[in-house]
This record gives structure tokens, C-alpha cells and sequence, in this order.
């Protein structure tokens, strides 16, 4: 299976191959200098499960101000069986959570109008997301924003670049303990 997503002159290309997993590479030029490739891959043992017909698929929504990336996100998400609903800034973000109350929030950090840790703290101060699990999505260097995270009334965090068993096993934690609660 092969199947590009043609974004601003660049592009998400997924390459998935049964028992082999799969390969999510995302291009985009930056004003002529050169191509600069993202990749997410995953393990041939996870690979990508099919939505089983019977599994009430969760709703993810994932707050990132980088279009690419969400799109991206978005992409490979779905194909992990998520039912999959966006928002590119903290702002936006709370509205889409107060509106749809999705099972978990992926909430990039850096954004304008509101960063994650701040809409963090506003997703917190209402009773009815008081408990939704919301993982962070950080930069590769924030040492110090860990304990940031945490602080600000987050879950989890995973740090970009974004892999995919790490995202799904992340999701299935967060996911099994909101339900046992
Ligand atoms: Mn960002």
C-alpha cells in the first residue's frame, strides 16, 4: 500500500507492507534550501491493527499548530483505529475538548495564543475534563519542561520525533487507566 498526501508542496507518504509494519514519511522544502524528511515508523510487531467492527473506537483530539505534523498525526492516528478531531492552537483546543469531550487530548506544547502548559490549566478548570487524559507533545531538548508538564495537570508526555509505538502505548495506558477509575 502506498499513499501520498500532497500538503503545500510537500507531502505524507505512508508505506505499509502486511506482517512488516509501516512508514510514515513526511517531506516539505523550506524555501528552496532542501528537503527536510520526517519519518515515524512502526514495528512490524504492532504494525497497523484494523478497526475491529466491534471496538467503539476512541475519540482523540489532537491540539498541534504545525499543519503538517497534525496532518500527519491525523493520518497515522486514523489508521490506528482512532476516531481522530483536530485544533491548531490552545485556544482552539478547549473549545473543540469543552464541545466533543474526546476520550484523550494529544496537546503539542509550543503554539500560539495559548501554549499547552496554559491550556492545560484551563482544560483542568473545568469539572467535566477534570480527568480526560492529556499527553503533551514535546520538543526533542525541554529537560526542564517535564516536570512542566506534570505541573500543569498533564498525564504523559512524548517527545517529538513522534513514534508510533510509543504513541499507541502511551494512548493504551492512559486510555485502560481513565476507564478504571
Ligand atoms: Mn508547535
Amino acid at each position: 500500500m502506498l499513499k501520498m498526501v500532497e500538503l503545500h508542496g510537500g507531502g505524507v507518504e505512508v508505506e505499509s507492507e502486511p506482517g512488516r509494519g509501516s512508514r510514515f514519511i513526511m517531506t516539505f522544502p523550506w524555501q528552496g534550501i532542501q528537503t527536510q524528511e520526517t519519518s515515524v515508523e512502526s514495528s512490524p510487531s504492532i504494525g497497523l491493527p484494523e478497526v475491529e467492527a466491534n471496538t467503539i473506537r476512541s475519540m482523540i483530539l489532537i491540539v498541534e499548530d504545525n499543519l503538517l505534523y497534525l496532518n500527519l498525526l491525523t493520518d497515522v492516528l486514523s489508521h490506528c483505529g482512532y476516531h481522530v478531531i483536530t485544533a491548531l492552537n490552545g485556544e482552539e483546543g478547549i473549545a473543540t475538548a469543552r464541545e466533543k469531550l474526546p476520550q484523550l487530548i494529544l496537546l503539542d506544547i509550543q503554539m500560539p495564543i495559548l501554549d499547552g502548559f496554559q491550556a492545560t490549566r484551563k482544560i483542568r478548570s473545568y469539572p467535566e475534563l477534570g480527568k480526560t487524559p492529556i499527553i503533551a507533545l514535546t520538543a526533542p531538548a525541554m529537560n526542564g519542561d517535564r516536570e512542566k508538564c506534570f505541573q500543569a495537570g498533564m498525564n504523559d508526555y512524548i517527545s517529538k520525533p513522534v513514534s508510533i509505538d510509543e504513541l499507541q502505548k502511551v494512548f493504551e495506558d492512559q486510555l485502560y487507566l481513565h476507564k478504571i477509575e
